[in-house]
């Protein structure tokens, strides 16, 4: 079974440092990175709506994040350039080395999302990249 990530939320997960909107929220999101790090070749169907990163998230709003518009537009941006539609299936390996690829080398991120409330921090990390094994 493959594990529902929002697109943007495979950028998240490498700039992730334990930083986020509650302890709720924090906890669940390093569970995530733990096992999709450790687990690099988990598949991953990039869907463009709450995922299980959203669940205890203070704006997931009845499995609707209240800041909808915006992340929608990272999600769909991120598709167009790593050449990906919603709904795809690939493993997280194969996921982060697009985004690498096509996003994070030639210095993109910032035009995914300048605008979201954790940029000046994500600005100042190096992204974690998923390894083969
Ligand atoms: S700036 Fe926001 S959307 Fe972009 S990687 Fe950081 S936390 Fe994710
Ligand atoms: S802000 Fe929205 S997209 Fe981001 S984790 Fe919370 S509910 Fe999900």
């Amino acid at each position: 079974m493959s594990f529902p990530l929002r697109p943007h939320h495979g950028l998240c997960l490498m700039y992730f440092t334990g930083k986020g909107y509650s302890e709720s929220f924090t906890a669940n999101l390093s569970s995530i990175a733990q096992t999709l790090y450790e687990n690099p070749k988990t598949e991953v169907q990039l869907v463009c709506h709450c995922d299980q990163v959203c669940l205890p998230c203070p704006s997931c709003q009845n499995k609707v994040c209240t800041e909808e518009k915006k992340v929608l537009s990272y999600d769909q941006h991120i598709l167009r350039l790593c050449g990906l539609t919603a709904e795809d299936r690939l493993s997280f390996l194969d996921f982060q080395e697009r985004i690498q690829r096509f996003i994070l080398t030639p210095g993109l991120r910032e035009s995914v999302c300048r605008d979201c409330c954790w940029n000046s921090l994500c600005s100042g990390i190096s992204p974690k990249l998923a390894q083969k094994g």
